[in-house]
């Protein structure tokens, strides 16, 4: 499928790939404001998902309920810590097999996947231990 991006869907591209990390929404509406784009913020959206449903875009839900969007590059795996929110990015996949099985059973294009453990990291073991009773 050969999609034709618009103009606010490239500007919104070219400014994710200069970013190294997720963005929200919201801030990359900022970004774009202080690069003298001045793209709604609901075309922000609209174009987020679009992009996404080119499998160019990528979204991830922190447990604040935010939504974090950045270019599909590489799968991303995580550990996050249920206390102070902390996430360490894990480089290896355990799930690549799955994914091409996942593929053929289910007649399914995969464009990526997110993998996340919740915990408490080792800092907040230490914290909440002695602290409860
Ligand atoms: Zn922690
Ligand atoms: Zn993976």
């Amino acid at each position: 499928m050969k999609t034709q991006r618009t103009r606010s869907q490239e500007k919104i591209f070219h400014l994710l790939k200069t970013l190294d990390s997720s963005i929200s929404a919201q801030d990359l509406y900022i970004e774009l404001r202080k690069r003298k784009q001045n793209i709604g913020l609901a075309t922000v959206y609209r174009s987020l998902d679009a992009l996404k449903l080119q499998g160019v875009v990528q979204v991830r839900t922190l447990s604040t309920g935010e939504s974090l969007y950045s270019l599909v590059q590489q799968d991303q795996h995580h550990l996050t810590c249920v206390n102070c929110g902390q996430s360490v990015l894990i480089d290896e996949c355990p799930v690549h097999d799955l994914e091409d099985r996942l593929e053929k059973s289910h007649h399914f294009k995969v464009y990526y996947h997110t993998l996340e453990f919740f915990g408490l990291c080792d800092r907040c073991q230490g914290m909440t231990g002695p602290l409860e009773g």
